[in-house]
């Protein structure tokens, strides 16, 4: 699709129902407006803003469908749709150098703008520097950018492919690296840089890494393993700010770096939506069919605040499964469908030579069941739904309750088994949950 703006012609719009076209009952908020019970909606310009996994499944999706219209896809980055797990595994090792996603652009008649980012919304129109985009439907994939600390140094993170590169090219024998975060992308990140040599530091403001994510009990049990790799984890640990050749640290603190990467989580990218009408929290607030507030806006991937019935509340996720399969519901619902966007949400690491998977999502206040010992190489914790009954610690693991998160260390069939459970709804038997010899799914009680 070509651009429409200052000097150009509008995009074409058609009355007729032609080869191309989608005709779909308008549903949600087009249907709210529809004057009539049964009115159709042509649909034949979708815009896809963002060209990552989200953005490339979003558009293999409609064409899956048989949607014949104009597809435009937006990318900020110079490079086509590549997948960003491995930059901090394979890639950072030297093992390979792209991670392509193969979109063939020609076969699924994208119109693949790169290097060109989205700046606002017009009306039924994407604005970008080079001109506007009438869309009948938008898909919003723009995904999620790194935090960054003040200071004037030089900082590097590890989001794009162009990152990846630049931070692998500098990761030289002896070369002193300075890891502020302790989280996924710090750990794989120091994984690989002990590997090439490096002399690591990894600086974590919380008591143990991964506390955020996992809580501090799940978190302590990856402290040894730093030590083990020879990297020095530092927790408790705030920065204060990035200067020339080190880390400012409070108190008048300094740890002096030749190589400092920033770690300490992503933000959504919603900025250029602020002001559009379309409702942002955390993210693109979309209903259960990932639907914004702007009929007719659908959005995937890291960007999206969706609704979970599972779990009862919006919940955003950072990861490559929601990326890969959120996607295919935003561009079935963009064509007419109704599907809900309800998983049990997963997410995996490879770290200091252990594959970690995590799958479901608890709260603070969920009970943590041991299975096996995390000072083993294989082990599983699980999260029982609601607080630990007033009972003496050594009875804690007796009872029932739903699973709702299993963490696995090299036990991917627990991973699966419970992932099934929670899919399921199961209440599990918590005595035999614990007991590593035991199946997982033998743990289901009903
Ligand atoms: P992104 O991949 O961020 O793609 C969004 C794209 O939109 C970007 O190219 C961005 O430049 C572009 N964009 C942003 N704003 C605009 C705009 N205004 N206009 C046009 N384009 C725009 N997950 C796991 O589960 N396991 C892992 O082991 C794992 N490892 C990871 C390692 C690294 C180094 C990173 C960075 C992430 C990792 N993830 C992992 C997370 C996973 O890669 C992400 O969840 C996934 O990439 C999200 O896909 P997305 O398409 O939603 O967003």
């Amino acid at each position: 699709m070509a651009p429409s703006g200052p000097g150009r012609k509008a995009a074409r719009t058609s009355p007729e129902t032609g080869p191309g076209r989608r005709l779909v009952t308008p549903s949600g908020p087009d249907q709210a407006r529809a004057p009539l019970a049964l009115v159709l909606v042509q649909i034949d310009r979708i815009v896809i803003v963002g060209g990552g996994l989200a953005g490339s499944r979003a558009a293999a999706e409609l064409r899956a469908r048989e949607y014949a219209g104009e597809i435009t896809m937006l990318g900020a980055e110079p490079h086509p749709p590549y997948d960003r797990p491995p930059l901090s595994k394979k890639l950072m090792m030297g093992e390979l150098d792209s991670t392509s996603l193969d979109t063939d652009a020609a076969a699924l008649r994208l119109d693949l703008r790169l290097d060109e980012a989205a700046t606002g919304l017009a009306g039924r129109a994407v604005r970008s520097e080079r001109g506007d985009y009438r869309f009948d439907r938008l898909i919003v994939a723009t995904g999620a950018a790194p935090v960054r600390l003040p200071g004037p140094g030089r900082q590097h993170v590890l989001r794009t492919l162009d990152d990846a590169l630049d931070i692998r090219a500098r990761l030289r024998q002896g070369t002193r690296l300075a890891i502020v975060g302790a989280g996924w992308i710090g750990a794989e990140l120091a994984t690989a840089a002990v590997t090439r040599g490096c002399d690591v530091t990894v600086l974590e403001a919380a008591a143990t890494p991964a506390a955020a994510a996992l809580g501090e009990a799940a978190g302590a049990t990856m402290v040894p393993w730093y030590a083990a790799a020879g990297v020095d984890l530092r927790l408790g640990q705030p920065v204060e700010s990035v200067q020339g050749g080190g880390l400012a640290l409070p108190g008048g603190g300094w740890l002096e770096a030749d190589l400092i990467v920033t770690a300490v989580g992503v933000r959504p990218c919603t900025g250029w939506l602020d002001g559009s009408g379309v409702d942002l929290g955390n993210g693109i607030v979309v209903d259960s069919r990932l639907q914004a507030s702007v009929p007719g806006v659908y959005a995937a991937g890291d960007c999206a605040a969706f609704w979970s019935g599972r779990y009862g509340r919006r919940l955003r996720v950072e990861h490559w499964d929601t990326a890969l399969h959120s996607p295919t519901v935003a561009a079935a619902n963009a064509l007419g469908a109704e599907q809900d966007y309800d998983p049990v949400p997963y997410f995996w690491s490879e770290q200091f030579g252990r594959m970690v998977q995590y799958v479901g999502h608890h709260e603070r206040e969920d009970r943590l069941v041991w299975r096996g010992d995390p000072a083993d190489e294989h082990w599983a914790a699980c999260w029982v739904a609601g607080p630990a009954a007033p009972e003496p610690a050594a009875a804690q693991t007796a009872g029932a309750g739903r699973l709702v998160a299993v963490l696995t260390v090299g036990r991917p069939r627990d991973m699966l088994q419970g992932r099934r459970l929670m899919q399921a709804g199961r209440t599990v038997d918590t005595a035999r949950l614990a007991d590593p010899d035991v199946p997982m799914r033998d743990a289901a009680m009903t």
